[in-house]
């Protein structure tokens, strides 16, 4: 299969190693990843327009009324959101539009038909999900515990997807991700 324009969507739990897979999936041209809008100050070396469109409160509740987000959350205290018309114009164009997304905006897009392929990344057991959260060696006890409960609630959702993909090993997941959404060909094939 090759790969035509659409929405591709990955999501799971924190720790599963969806950005690393979203890294990868972007060395391919035909790959473009959705830039979300937020209303969080944006941290050192962030750029607007690359991280995130950084907003005003003001600016985001416009856009809100304009119907300009497919979803939007509020996530601590800041406002996040995915923009609809930069996925139009990437589909019209033929590009796979990448959605890097919590499982929450997941859900809400899922529940809205909004049109795409929808793979969740799960890990490869609980044990080995706590290994990785707590390798980052940034969580108090209670924090991983939180992060672990949530981790399992959000697993749960995981029937709704089109598909589920173990990362039990980069790569191999990497290469099932690719298969799924036809980008093993040439660009050309
Ligand atoms: P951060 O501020 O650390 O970049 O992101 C905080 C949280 O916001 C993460 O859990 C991230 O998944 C979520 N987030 C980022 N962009 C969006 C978005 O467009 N929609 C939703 N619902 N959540 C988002």
């Amino acid at each position: 299969m090759t790969a035509t324009g659409r929405m591709l969507l990955i999501s799971g739990p924190s720790g599963t190693g969806k950005s690393t897979i979203c890294r990868r999936l972007l060395e391919d041209d035909r790959v473009v990843f959705s830039i979300s809008a937020t209303t969080r100050q944006p941290r050192p070396g962030e750029v607007n327009g690359v991280h995130y469109h950084f907003l005003s409160r003001e600016e985001f509740r416009a856009k809100i009324k304009e119907g300009a987000f497919l979803e939007y959350a509020d996530v601590y205290g800041n406002l996040y959101g995915t923009l609809r018309a930069p996925m139009d114009e990437a589909i019209a164009k033929g590009l796979i539009y990448l959605v890097e997304i919590d499982v929450q905006g997941a859900l809400q897009l899922l529940t809205l038909g909004v049109d795409g392929l929808y793979i969740f990344i799960a890990p490869p057991d609980p044990g080995t999900l706590r290994e990785r959260l707590s390798g980052r060696g940034t969580e108090t006890p209670e924090v991983l515990e939180r992060r672990l409960q949530k981790a399992e609630d959000e697993s749960r959702e995981s029937h709704r997807y089109d598909h589920i993909v173990v990362n039990d090993d980069l790569e191999r997941a990497l290469q099932e991700v690719r298969t799924l959404v036809g980008l093993n060909g040439s660009p050309a094939s």
